[in-house]
């Protein structure tokens, strides 16, 4: 008789989890997959019921194509999945090469900086990284805007964004899926072993494997990966004896959740005057504090007359402590600013995500602060031999994303085969 249980227990059945789960279990090893919430997916999620077509409340777009991990299995899985048309506009601006000249300038300059600051750090030995905030330059009308094309998308204000971090982001053309990146992600959860409800408290490392409590029962593994957030390891949602070392701690503090939220508003057929799909932004200014208080607009999702207003840093943390009626306001008269009076008389409803109140995610996504960009690899390795760690925050170059999740699952599936063999 074995004294474990399994051979390995996987805890989260986000994108990582599920990955690890079906590699380990494809490689013929013992697994179940604990999983705190009643759902799977974690941070995609696709919600049909509210508007009666789906909505993704967390990742939708299907990032940088060429490498995206999850183009593959859905379409074996049959879904609609399609390029994101190139439609991309700026209300209030004639000529779009004004932003875009600014944006690829910006891009330049962080790269460049990138590149100064890891050739001092390899002759110094000391970290050295800067921010959006230090390079940008208050150059004309549109600067800020194009500064905020950055910033909006890795869910930080200007001055908390790694220069390092954005460079090694790995580029390249969009993808959507018409069900839902949500449903897509939960399809390739079917047939798992995978046990909802079951939020993991402890686990402790024995000479022999590991012991994981949860709120259902102790599980005895020869192994365990985690693919929690780095909002749940932060906030110290589960123990882990021996504690976490120093540097992973470390580590932790330059590494942290942003902030970013979808809100979704219904509106009847025809009510923006733009084509599906639609990336709508628009001019943005910091205010007193340095913040946009504003973001962009995908419209016309798939054409199902939703629109997702999407908003990130302290902007995004303010309106979901206002509460949801906050964010669709706010959006709602963006629109109205935008269309007149008549995208009111067409609205439906709204719905907002609210993902720093999700206690077993913590926030959106995992960025870098100055610094912390080389912090990824520190979060990536083992702890205590027999305790793994995968998910979005320990990519380097597709951090953030759900594909980047997935192949992180992998790489752990990889590590515990070598290990266990
Ligand atoms: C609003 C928003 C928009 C986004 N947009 C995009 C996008 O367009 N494209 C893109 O690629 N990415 C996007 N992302 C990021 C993407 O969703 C994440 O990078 C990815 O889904 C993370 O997957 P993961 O497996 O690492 O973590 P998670 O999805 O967080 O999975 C971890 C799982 O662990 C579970 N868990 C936590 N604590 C415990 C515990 N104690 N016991 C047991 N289980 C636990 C959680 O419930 C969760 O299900 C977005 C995220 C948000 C929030």
């Amino acid at each position: 008789m074995s004294a474990h249980d399994f051979d390995v227990v996987v805890v989260g059945a986000g994108a990582a989890g599920i990955a690890a789960t079906r590699a380990l279990k494809s490689a013929g090893l013992a697994v179940v997959c604990v999983e705190a919430s009643n759902r799977v997916g974690g941070r995609t999620h696709t919600d049909t019921e509210i508007f009666g077509v789906p909505f993704d409340m967390g990742a939708h777009w299907m990032h940088t194509e060429h490498v995206n991990a999850l183009k593959a299995p859905g379409l074996a899985l049959g879904l609609d999945l399609y390029a994101a048309p190139d439609n991309a506009t700026t209300f209030g601006l004639e000529d779009d090469a004004v932003l875009w000249d600014e944006v690829d300038e910006i891009h330049g300059a962080i790269n460049e900086a990138a590149r100064i600051d890891a050739e001092i750090e390899a002759s110094t030995g000391s970290p050295t990284d800067r921010s959006l905030a230090d390079i940008w330059q208050n150059k004309g009308r549109w600067s800020f805007t194009a500064a905020m094309t950055f910033a909006l998308s890795i869910a930080r204000d200007l001055p908390d964004t790694s220069l390092r971090d954005i460079s090694a982001w790995e580029g390249g053309d969009d993808w959507f899926c018409r069900e839902g990146f949500g449903h897509l992600i939960a399809c390739t959860a079917q047939g798992l072993p995978i046990k909802l409800a079951t939020p993991v408290t402890e686990i402790k490392s024995l000479t022999d494997g590991v012991q994981i409590t949860t709120a259902t029962g102790k599980i005895k593994a020869r192994t365990v990966v985690v693919t929690v957030s780095v909002g749940v390891l932060a906030e110290d949602i589960i123990h882990f004896d021996p504690p976490l070392e120093s540097d992973r701690r470390s580590a932790l503090e330059l590494i942290t959740m942003g902030d970013y939220n979808h809100a979704g508003l219904l509106f009847r057929p025809g009510a923006l005057p733009v084509q599906p799909d639609t990336w709508l932004t628009y001019h943005l200014e910091p205010d007193a504090n340095g913040i946009a208080r504003g973001g962009g607009f995908l419209c016309n999702i798939s054409n199902t007359g939703l629109t997702s207003f999407e908003s990130s840093g302290s902007f995004s943390r303010q309106l979901q402590d206002a509460g949801p009626e906050s964010a669709i306001e706010h959006a709602l008269e963006t629109l109205v600013g935008f269309f007149g009076t008549a995208v009111r008389k067409a609205f439906i409803k709204g719905h907002a995500s609210a993902w720093r109140n999700e206690p077993y995610v913590r926030g959106s996504y995992a960025g870098a602060s100055p610094g912390g960009h080389d912090k990824r690899a520190v979060l990536c390795k083992s702890h205590a031999e027999r305790v793994h760690f995968a998910g979005e925050a320990t990519h380097t170059s597709q951090q953030c994303s759900v594909s980047g999740a997935h192949l992180e699952g992998l790489r752990a599936a990889e590590d515990v085969l070598a290990q266990l063999r």
